[in-house]
């Protein structure tokens, strides 16, 4: 039979988001959701949104809520990126900042699985550089290699390994050449942002989200921090796809959550003290668990393998990420859920894992 498809779709193999079941109630601890819910401040904007208003297109630039960014930020208006989640975002930085066909991309071989997705899907040729034995990534090989901008996810995923700040702008100025784009879906955990030096250096973009931090994964929004060189050709490329990507609820109820600063505060101290506990009763039953600097664990057991883990809890109604791919499968990426979440984690692996 004909096939009415492009090449692309045809070929591409798409990124494969964490697993949602609907058999029964599982303890989902496999796509790094928070387990607070979001600000009391970010509800009551929803609750106070004139929904009548819903038949107007969502206002175009984002003023209220790239504004609240850029207060929280520390930066201007004219700095911030509005996005339908940091994908997005990630996505959009492919046409905006790499050539089809040019130098190319390159990144870590361990880590955020989108960035070579999004590579394929818009023909940028990539170069991956294996991190070391233990999974940190060596900067100079990075800046060593070929390629019209790079991307680095900092903490890692799924490894949760962070890279101090100073490290970071280290990297930035050995790269000022060509763009680096700075992951930092996970950085509320870690508290070592470069937003900031967005300021000093043209090259950077940071791209965040309210998916992690901000408890507001069903949202889908996310930002990013540069120069405004850099956000208008995110601006530029997205109007070439999608006007009004940022719906007028998710505008407002993220303005407000970004302005409780507080709130957030506390939570993400319950889930990395929660992350130090659980790594700690994992490598008591056995697990050798990267240091994270995230909201999940990446741990791997001394005799029980990567899938058997994922199957076992599976069965026992408890969610976690494996991916079967090289170097990684022995692992299981775990997300910090609240105190009953990891106890139940953990009690679940008490019921298969050798004494
Ligand atoms: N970057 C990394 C490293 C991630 O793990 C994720 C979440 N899967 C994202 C970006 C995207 O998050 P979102 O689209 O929800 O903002």
């Amino acid at each position: 039979m004909k096939s009415f498809l492009s090449v692309r779709a045809r070929e591409i193999a798409p990124y494969t988001a964490g697993e949602q079941p609907s058999d029964k109630q599982y303890v989902k601890l496999n796509t790094n959701e928070n387990p607070y819910p979001p600000s009391p401040k970010a509800l009551a904007a929803y609750r106070a949104f004139d929904f009548s208003s819903l038949r107007l297109y969502p206002p175009l630039e984002m003023r209220a809520l790239r504004e609240a960014v850029a207060a929280a930020e520390g930066v201007s208006p004219e700095n911030v990126f509005c996005g339908n989640g940091s994908d997005e975002i990630l996505a959009l930085c492919f046409p905006a900042f790499f050539d089809e066909g040019g130098a190319g991309a390159a990144f870590a071989d361990v880590t955020y699985s989108f960035y070579p997705v999004f590579s394929e899907f818009f023909g940028v040729p990539y170069t991956q550089v294996p991190l070391e034995e233990d999974f940190t990534l060596d900067l100079s090989e990075l800046t060593a290699a070929k390629a019209q901008g790079v991307l680095v996810a900092n903490p890692n995923a799924p490894t949760g390994i962070g890279i101090p700040l100073g490290e970071i702008e280290a990297f930035v100025r050995a790269n000022a050449e060509r763009v680096v784009i700075l992951d930092e879906a996970y950085m509320p955990f870690f508290g070592q942002s470069a937003a900031l030096l967005t300021k000093k250096y043209e090259n950077l973009l940071v791209v965040k989200t309210f998916s992690k931090g901000y408890s507001l994964a069903g949202m889908r929004c996310g930002y990013a921090v540069g120069c405004p060189a850099l956000v208008d050709a995110l601006a530029r490329c997205r109007d070439c796809f999608n006007s009004y990507p940022v719906d007028a609820v998710c505008q407002a109820v993220c303005a407000a959550a970004i302005g409780d600063g507080a709130y957030y505060a506390e939570k993400t101290a319950l889930v990395v003290s929660e992350r130090e506990r659980l790594s700690a009763e994992l490598a008591a039953r056995g697990f050798s668990v990267l240091p994270s600097s995230a909201n999940f664990v990446f741990a791997k057991h001394g005799e029980v393998g990567g899938r058997e883990v994922y199957e076992q809890l599976r069965a026992r109604g408890v969610l976690v990420r494996h991916f079967a791919k090289p170097r990684i499968a022995g692992y299981c990426r775990i997300t910090v859920g609240s105190r009953e979440q990891n106890d139940a984690l953990l009690a679940a692996l008490d019921a298969f894992l050798p004494r």
